[in-house]
């Protein structure tokens, strides 16, 4: 996995040293403006650019700004590394001279990780085991679909859960923390000062007490006085265990805070689950005490605070429960949505863990056996997937008409969602949404089941960050060996969304659904728009026969488009499949996550040509 926006380029080494950065300059000629860019090791998200003239080597820091931009002291500010080479190929704006000629990393030299992409990595586990109390696989798409929210989170909260953290005592108690105990050189501690916001940093040395200030400057970076800065307090804490930058010495034993040690830490902000969510015992909500002490910054939702995020089975012998007993269920009168099948109603559904919103598809009494068997099949389906991106079935219940009990997408369809809410939901929004439907339809490749209806009618909301693959209702399990599904007849068929193999064929596969994929994706950067406008289905089928595609909907990022048009590759198979589609979202998702974008820049970090 790799949030590092360079890591497309060509030039780009990774964590590099500068002696390895030079001995590469040298390998590659020496040429005046020959250039490479390498990882920084003291800012999070900085690199250093390594240039030559005149058969001499300069090495120009490029820092990562708070608001997500990057510069070379003094320059101009660009939205990506890449962004920032281009232009200094074309202006030196201060450096030595323009920088001429990529010192292309050959194909068996690996982009090196740094310290902290594993440090960060772990870090990102770990926060989000602690937070969001997750494991497993649940934590592992958190991760993936969030990282680069959850990297900005760790950035500002990280030291919280630390052990050398204390929160906000007085200098009298960080004292008294220190002395009980052995008092070895190097025990310290950070506390936050009483008055300012600020930290301190209070050590023992020579069996004394020693106060600092950690200095945040208006950048929002922290240092030791006329130290090195970093972006967050952490980092500084482990440099100081290398170097002491001014202290007395350097920081070795943590004096441990006991009084958060059980106590998970809860990012900032976050809110109380609701639905009658009961927490298990031990597990606090909503920030505990000690967090408190700074004033909860107001964040965006992330997926994981949603109840419908994990998989609600705690137990997983209630998996075996796929019935559900109607005294259970609460039913409203408020219908979600309709179809030929009957009606989907709100409800709420009754256990000793709680009450939960529901969403219940209730067959029409006066329907078939034939139809109850379709709504069987579909819960027999739903039954074997539990993945945060598609929406769970929690059971089967036959009362006064068959009722299907889903988990609650209390946001509905997609491309209603999006239609009404054009002004308030941004490309990047769109973009992470996808990305999370890619997760989802790559989940269910990877379990060898074809979806067959994935549209943006199809994708539910839980809400503006949150979507969930829905609609099962023409979806099959393949066998072990199959690759295909051959449907017998022609059914009702969604054909704007089918790929020429589905429709010349009867062939349904998990390449078929990548071809819907890239119709969904064109709904969606169109904001709800109604694919292939006018044309009546098989007239699309005579338009694809010959050639054509849909046009790249307006302001839409020429690799989100690029994207598309390869899943509307003729031949399924030259169509890349969901684990190719997945890892070209995500590359896509984290290159523009966190960056303020000038507007029509939206498609960046596209390689230097
Ligand atoms: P159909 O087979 O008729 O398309 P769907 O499963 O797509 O049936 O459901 C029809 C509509 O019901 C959806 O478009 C949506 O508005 C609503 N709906 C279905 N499932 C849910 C859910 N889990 N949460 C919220 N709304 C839902
Ligand atoms: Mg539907």
């Amino acid at each position: 996995m790799t949030t590092d926006p360079a890591a497309d380029l060509p030039f780009y080494y990774g964590s590099i040293s500068r002696s390895d950065a030079e001995e590469y300059l040298k390998l590659a000629g020496m040429a005046d403006g020959l250039f490479l860019l390498r990882q920084c090791l003291r800012s999070l998200g900085g690199y250093v650019l390594s240039v030559v003239w005149n058969v001499e080597f300069h090495h120009y820091s490029v820092e990562k700004q708070l608001i997500g931009t990057y510069c070379i002291a003094g320059g101009k500010s660009h939205c990506g590394p890449a962004e920032l080479c281009e232009f200094y190929s074309k202006d030196p704006d201060g450096l030595v001279c323009t920088l001429r000629k990529p010192c292309l990393r050959s194909p068996d030299v690996p982009i090196k990780a740094g310290v902290f992409d594993n440090l960060r990595e772990n870090m990102l586990r770990e926060y989000v085991r602690q937070a969001w109390n997750l494991e497993g696989e649940a934590m592992e798409q958190a991760v993936i679909s969030q990282a680069p929210q959850l990297e900005k989170l760790i950035a500002t909260t990280a030291h919280e859960k630390m052990t050398w953290y204390h929160g906000k005592i007085p200098r009298q108690e960080g004292e008294r923390r220190l002395y009980s105990g052995a008092q070895p050189d190097g025990k310290f501690l950070i506390r936050d000062r009483e008055e300012s916001g600020t930290f301190a940093l209070s050590l023992m040395y020579g069996k004394t007490a020693y106060h600092y200030q950690i200095l945040h400057d208006k950048s929002g970076k922290y240092s030791m006085p006329e130290g090195t800065k970093f972006d967050t307090v952490w980092q500084l804490v482990e440099y100081l265990k290398m170097k002491p930058d001014g202290l007395v010495t350097v920081l070795r034993e943590p004096c441990v805070n006991n009084t958060t040690k059980q106590t998970p830490v809860l990012p900032s902000g976050r809110r109380q689950r609701t639905n009658g969510y009961t927490p298990p015992p031990g597990v606090p909500l909503g920030g505990s005490k000690e967090v408190t002490a700074s004033p909860p910054t107001e964040r965006q939702m992330l997926p994981m605070d949603c109840n419908e995020f994990a998989n609600p089975y705690h137990d997983p012998n209630d998996l075996k429960k796929f019935f559900i007993n109607r005294d259970q269920l609460m039913i409203d009168e408020v219908e979600l949505g309709s179809g030929n099948f009957g009606c989907v109603k709100k409800g709420v559904f009754k256990t000793q863990k709680g009450h939960t919103d529901v969403a219940i598809k209730v067959l029409k009494s006066e329907n078939e056996k034939l139809v109850k068997e379709e709504m069987m099949r579909e819960a027999e389906i739903m039954h074997q997937l539990s993945n945060p991106y598609i929406v769970r079935m929690l059971g089967l219940c036959e009362a006064e008409s068959l009722m299907l009990v889903m988990e609650m997408a209390a946001a509905g369809p997609l491309n209603k969602f999006l239609s009404t809410k054009k002004d308030t939901v941004t490309m990047e929004n769109i973009v992470g949404l996808m990305h999370q439907v890619s997760m989802g339809m790559k989940y269910l490749e990877e379990k060898n089941f074809v979806h067959r209806d994935l549209a943006a009618r199809n994708v539910l909301l839980v809400n503006q960050q949150f979507a969930k693959i829905s609609d099962f209702g023409l979806s099959k399990a393949l066998g072990a060996d199959d690759s295909y599904y051959k449907a017998r007849t022609a059914g009702k068929w969604p054909l704007k969304w089918y790929a020429p193999e589905c429709m010349n064929f009867h062939k349904f596969s998990s390449k078929s659904d990548v071809w819907s994929f890239g119709i969904t994706m064109w709904e969606a950067f169109s904001y709800g728009g109604k694919p292939y406008k006018k044309m009546k289905g098989p007239e699309v089928i005579s338009f694809i026969a010959n050639g054509n595609r849909m046009e790249c909907p307006p302001g839409c990022p020429d690799r989100m488009y690029a994207l598309m048009k390869d899943c509307w590759t003729y031949k399924h198979e030259d169509r890349p499949g969901f684990v190719k589609v997945e890892e070209r979202m995500r590359a896509f998702h984290y290159s523009i996550s966190n960056k303020t974008l000038p507007e029509g820049t939206a498609d960046i970090a596209e390689p230097l040509k």
